[in-house]
């Protein structure tokens, strides 16, 4: 079994598939009134977030503690330190409290890589920067395999900021381990020319969402990251969600089995419209319950849980 998981690219077919069987029963569980397993106890497990999160937090929270290890959540928003020199002390310090695992999201990305030489246990990104959240890749994974019965020849169309999306980079690595076909829909402004010479060989790339819906098992809705975005990249929220929000005349145009997926936190009315966030094709709420299933399975096979 790999130390950390830092990026989806630590994953090979194996690995990613054990995970996701390790998570199958880790869901068992969750149907039961008691939610817990001995597995983790007295291993000590650290979330440290230096960016917002809700779901992402109270998920490795939640998988934490149903393995009974202790919990030690560290919020570090706000710290005038600069970055770097934040991050090295604050890892030394969890070195000397002896911390099993650390989970860590920071807006820096590399955050993880770098954590991971200052620190014995395990570390695993959380979502660093605009780079990778290989989690929420393994959770959609999972999600997708649990309500099509297989990743391997799945089609699936992840649409929208590709640019800002970790979420999106840690997909396309994992989906292609695992033998599905991504293609990358959204505007050229937020498909540059880098990613998709960087990605070419793992996803193909479209800028036109209608053609690629009729031929799509899945398609996965980004969240337009604003909060990211230093220039223009589309004329009007408008005029992006014209062309590339999901609304219900366009979800019609997807094959009668197919799924739609989003990571959350959505804006609704924008890239996703609240009829069809809320349509039986939707995910997303299954997305979150998976999130705590993968993130057992993760913590649990990383520290070597008994
Ligand atoms: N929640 C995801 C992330 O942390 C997606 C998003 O924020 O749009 O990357």
């Amino acid at each position: 079994m790999i130390k950390h998981l830092r990026s989806a690219a630590d994953l090979d077919a194996a690995t990613a598939t054990l995970i996701l069987d390790t998570a199958a029963e880790m869901a068992a569980l969750s149907g039961r009134e008691v939610k817990k397993l001995p597995a983790l106890r007295g291993r000590t497990v650290v979330n440290l977030f230096y960016e917002d999160s809700t779901r992402t937090r109270i998920s490795f929270e939640a998988a934490a503690k149903r393995l009974s290890a202790d919990v030690i959540n560290f919020s570090a928003k706000g710290s005038s330190v600069s970055k770097g020199e934040s991050l090295k002390d604050t890892a030394l310090t969890l070195q000397a409290m002896g911390a099993d695992a650390v989970v860590i999201r920071h807006s820096a990305s590399g955050a993880p890589h770098r954590l991971s030489n200052w620190v014995d246990g395990s570390v695993v990104n959380a979502g660093d920067g605009t780079h990778e959240h290989p989690t929420q890749a393994l959770l959609d994974a999972y999600t997708m395999r649990s309500r099509l019965g297989r990743l391997d020849g799945l089609k699936v169309a992840v649409v929208g900021d590709v640019l800002h999306s970790r979420v999106a980079r840690s997909n396309v690595l994992l989906l292609s381990t695992l033998g599905a076909e991504v293609t990358l829909v959204g505007p050229p402004t937020l498909i540059p020319v880098d990613i998709v010479a960087a990605l070419s060989k793992t996803a193909r790339v479209s800028y036109d969402l209608d053609s690629v819906l009729p031929d799509s098992d899945v398609v996965m809705m980004l969240r337009v990251q604003t909060e990211r975005m230093q220039d223009s990249y589309f004329p009007s929220a408008r005029e992006y969600s014209r062309r590339y929000g999901l609304d219900v005349t366009r979800m019609r145009k997807l094959p009668e089995h197919a799924i739609v997926m989003h990571p959350g936190p959505m804006n609704r009315g924008m890239e996703i419209a609240p009829e069809v966030a809320d349509s039986p094709r939707s995910t997303i709420v299954e997305q979150v319950a998976n999130g705590v299933s993968v993130r057992m399975a993760v913590l649990y096979l990383l520290l070597g849980g008994k």
